[in-house]
């Protein structure tokens, strides 16, 4: 079993692409599944340049990736996700987005951080050295609140922060701490999202030594390209397919209706 949980469409003004033309991709590679994933609306115009609106959300998105799913059941399971951002005072309109809608499974990131006041995007920034260091700290912190709002299935991810340089020390190793010990208390699972090996990064999120504490801790696994174009869609996989071996026992989530079970995962077969 091998499945593309993460994966974006045009709706997001940052991707290329339809949905279809992903699942067609997902197809062509023998995927199980697919999950269309894309950067669900927000309230108050939150980052409204990355996302599509509520209105395209349900005149557009949900009935596509229906009727995708019906046009294509014979070759492949669509499941509907949706990928949430976490950020605080958004958690009420959020929910209710959510319970409205019958989601497969709901991936939440965290794009911005924001817990002292001033909002940080982490999309198309350049931080000063000095400021990185409390960054790493907010943002793991985030990753906690993330997992404590019990709006989400799988936490998006985990390590996006090291875009901007890979940093440790007490603080922020405690902040990642405890971020996975939230993750596993409210029996989270994260993705090994292979889009960090397409950026300068070259490696999956999160990296090994996370999967390592996460194994510790039994945080289960699942999979994901994050693609933004189509022919990233599986993208990675080899690589992501021998950490779920190594950190997950071979096993890693699907989801269905947001019911969630564990699955041998099985290699990409060559194209
Ligand atoms: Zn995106
Ligand atoms: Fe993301
Ligand atoms: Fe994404
Ligand atoms: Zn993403």
């Amino acid at each position: 079993m091998i499945v593309d949980y993460h994966t974006h469409t045009d709706l997001c003004k940052h991707a290329e692409g339809g949905a279809e033309e992903y699942v067609q991709n997902a197809i062509a590679l023998g995927l199980d599944e697919v999950g269309c994933s894309d950067h669900a609306p927000m309230p108050d115009n939150y980052d409204e340049r990355h996302r599509m609106s509520l209105e395209q959300y349900y005149s557009t998105y949900a009935p596509t990736v229906s009727e995708l799913a019906e046009k294509y059941k014979k070759s492949i399971v669509v499941r509907r996700g949706v990928e949430v951002d976490f950020f605080p005072g958004t958690g009420g309109w959020v929910k209710k987005f959510i319970d409205e809608n019958d989601f497969d499974f709901v991936i939440g990131s965290v794009h911005f951080v924001g817990s002292r006041g001033s909002e940080k995007a982490l999309i198309g920034q350049d931080y000063k050295e000095e400021e990185v260091e409390d960054l790493h700290e907010e943002y793991f912190e985030a990753i906690k609140a993330s997992a404590e709002s019990g709006l989400f299935d799988i936490i998006g991810h985990c390590d996006l922060i090291k875009k901007f340089g890979r940093r440790s020390g007490k603080r922020i190793d405690e902040a990642l701490r405890e971020a996975l010990k939230a993750i596993r208390k409210a029996d989270l699972c994260i993705e090994i999202n292979t889009s960090g090996l397409r950026r300068p990064e070259r490696e999956p999120y999160p990296s090994e030594r996370i999967l390592a504490a996460a194994k510790e801790l039994r945080i289960p696994l699942t999979l994901g390209s994050d693609a933004h174009k189509p022919a990233d869609v599986g993208g990675g996989f080899d690589i992501a397919v021998r950490l779920i071996e190594k950190y997950g026992n071979g096993r890693f989530c699907l989801f269905d209706k947001r019911e969630r079970r564990e699955v041998k995962v099985s290699a990409l077969k060559p194209a």
